[in-house]
């Protein structure tokens, strides 16, 4: 006998608000596994030694969120093909003794979308930490052009920099980046194949919010994808629909990113549907109080 659960966990501050566990623990109860999924409040002075109690108490893997996804970089052995390049670290696992870092927020994404997106033009809107996530991963996957266009002129140039300076240049070379200006609303790229609202607009319970780019200037049956997963019918998501687009959620996305961080941890792949119904559950059962503390501010 082994009355032993294995462990992953979540490390944040704050994160009491968010829901990932509850769609990773239905998965793992689903895979008939003994582990458990620990949300825990870190402070960022208290990190090193979390990371360090990870190690010796023998984690199988963690999330990080906002504050941590950049300072647990310098805390671990190994990276990913997209984490080493954008330095940034959603999620965590344990290979023998060594701590590995990966970004699953894009490739949730690209899961999500569930076609393939080489030699594709796509339109992100937004700069911050999911813009960037999936900017690069959207480079490796073989995008030929990325317009980027965001409120902030900082933070968008800094997103370009990043493109610039980490992606190898092979993949530079076939790759178009630029900026989009930004006039009071999103630009996208005329005749652009996918769209993508990479900020927080439309979050619960600023419901109503949504970026107001041309979405006639897209290429007829474009694809607008939102990142937004609560509520995850979005007025960006309305509108891209009645403009004629096939829209992808971010409750999709994030359903997706969760799948691959089980799968990157204990090696078995979970089913989509348990996660997808604990978590559209979760959202339904908080409301409409209880839904704001529903609405994360950085899953995964
Ligand atoms: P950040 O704070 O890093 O970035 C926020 C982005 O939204 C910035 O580009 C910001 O522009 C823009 N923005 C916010 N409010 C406005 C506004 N009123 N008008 C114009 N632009 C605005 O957040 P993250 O990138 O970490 O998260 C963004 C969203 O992605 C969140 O809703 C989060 O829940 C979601 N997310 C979803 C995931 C999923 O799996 N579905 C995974 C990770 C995140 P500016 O730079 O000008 O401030």
């Amino acid at each position: 006998m082994d009355f032993r659960f294995q462990i992953v966990g979540l490390f944040g501050a704050p994160v009491a608000e968010n829901p990932t566990g509850v769609m990773v623990e239905a998965a793992f109860r689903d895979l008939g596994l003994r582990w458990h999924y620990l949300p825990m409040d870190i402070a960022p002075a208290d990190l090193p030694a979390a990371v360090a109690g990870a190690r010796a108490m023998g984690f199988r893997g963690f999330h990080c969120t906002i504050p941590h996804k950049v300072a647990v970089a310098d805390l671990l052995d190994e990276f990913g093909q997209s984490a080493a390049l954008m330095r940034t670290v959603n999620c965590v696992v344990r290979q023998g003794d060594r701590l590995v870092g990966e970004n699953t927020d894009g490739k949730g994404l690209l899961m999500a979308l569930d076609e393939p997106v080489a030699g594709r033009s796509v339109s992100v809107l937004g700069a911050g930490g999911a813009a960037r996530a999936i900017c690069f991963e959207l480079a490796l996957a073989g995008v030929s052009r990325l317009s980027i266009s965001n409120r902030g002129a900082d933070r968008a140039t800094a997103l370009l920099d990043l493109l610039a300076n980490r992606l190898p240049a092979s993949m530079r070379a076939g790759l178009q980046v630029e900026l989009l200006p930004w006039d009071g609303r999103h630009a996208v790229r005329p005749g652009s194949d996918i769209v993508v609202n990479a900020t927080s607009m439309g979050l619960f319970p600023a419901v109503d919010e949504r970026p107001e780019p041309d979405l006639s200037a897209l290429r007829a049956g474009a694809i607008a994808c939102d990142v937004v997963p609560n509520p995850p019918d979005t007025a960006f998501l309305r509108a891209a629909r009645d403009s004629g687009c096939r829209v992808v959620d971010g409750l999709e996305m994030l359903v997706m990113q969760g799948a691959l961080s089980v799968e990157l941890w204990c090696g078995e792949r979970p089913s989509l549907p348990v996660m997808r119904a604990a978590l559209a559950e979760a959202f339904r059962d908080a409301a409409p109080e209880a839904s704001a503390r529903a609405a994360m501010p950085s899953p995964g």
